[in-house]
């Protein structure tokens, strides 16, 4: 595995640690950003080297998080996944050494006692399965897999169609719900002692965000809250991929309201090197400050 593809940062007693699936891929600003472009992205220079080209393309990546309290193990988001059918060709028929690259994080499947979803678009839910012959199956067999109630309300309506939209709630949820392995939970519960959600709606009605918290240290796994570090700067450009763009902006601003100038080390879920970082207050917005 290259080193690049793992990380971890201690939040007190809990230790945090990247996943990475796909690394540095880079698309124009406007994939994301409707009102996006180069001459945006070079308004702000500390956006470079690490999350923009110099021709002024974002670069982000794909990654899940693995959380190690005291006594528990758990998954934050499950990537894209092998041998899928997805709609953008970068993830099509993927094959990463993903399952190798957990257990050398010290967390063999069976090791994981609860997968959280920050919501249920496919790159956040692929690897909720794996294939088995022709069949897909629970790759944490030990685990409960936690959805948030809202989110499945909205999941669980749209139709199984054959659709490539579809696909993943084909062979990355529904596997999950026949083994009933899953809890339906509210968007503010509470995992652990040091683990919570927190309701960060828009992106998807029922999308929540990661609390760590540990011997008076803060952290926040961010979900799709933000997908770029532009978006602290220009957090009310709607995003292409938010179902509520108007609400996730919303929701962005309140949340940079409430952890800027350092109240928790922010962890972003498609923040390439070094992904964790802090929101610090710049005039009307903030910016990113990379750290840890
Ligand atoms: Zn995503």
């Amino acid at each position: 595995m290259a080193a690049e593809h793992m990380k971890s940062w201690n939040i007190g007693n809990v230790e945090v640690t990247r996943i990475v699936e796909l690394n540095n891929h880079t698309d124009p600003l406007n994939f994301l950003l409707s009102d996006g472009s180069p001459e945006l992205m070079k308004k702000y220079d500390w956006l470079f080297p690490n999350f923009a080209t110099p021709e002024g393309d974002m670069i982000i990546s794909f990654q899940c998080f693995v959380v190690k309290t005291p006594d528990r193990k758990i998954m934050v988001d499950t990537c894209v996944g092998n041998e899928r059918w997805r709609e953008h060709e970068v993830f099509v028929n993927m094959q990463t050494s993903f399952l190798e690259d957990i257990a050398k994080a010290g967390c063999p499947p069976e090791s994981i006692d609860t997968v959280l979803c920050t919501h249920l678009h496919f790159d956040h839910v692929g690897w909720n399965t794996r294939k088995v012959g022709d069949k897909w199956v629970p790759t944490f067999p030990n685990a409960r897999y936690l959805f948030s109630k809202k989110e499945w309300e909205h999941w669980k309506k749209v139709p199984r169609d054959g659709t490539v939209q579809a696909q993943h709630l084909i062979d990355s949820i529904q596997p999950v719900l026949d083994a009933k392995l899953t809890d339906f939970v509210e968007s503010d519960h509470r995992i652990c002692k040091e683990i919570r959600l927190i309701p960060t709606p828009g992106h998807t009605p029922g999308h929540v965000s990661i609390h760590i918290s540990s011997e008076g240290k803060d952290a926040v796994i961010t979900g799709d809250l933000l997908h770029h570090p532009i978006q602290m700067a220009e957090p009310d450009l709607p995003g292409n991929f938010c179902m509520d763009a108007q609400h996730a902006c919303k929701t962005r601003r309140k949340f940079l309201e409430d952890y800027e100038n350092k109240k928790a080390f922010i962890i972003g879920s498609h923040f390439c090197d070094p992904t964790g970082g802090w929101i610090i207050r710049d005039k009307r917005n903030w910016r990113f400050e990379k750290g840890m």
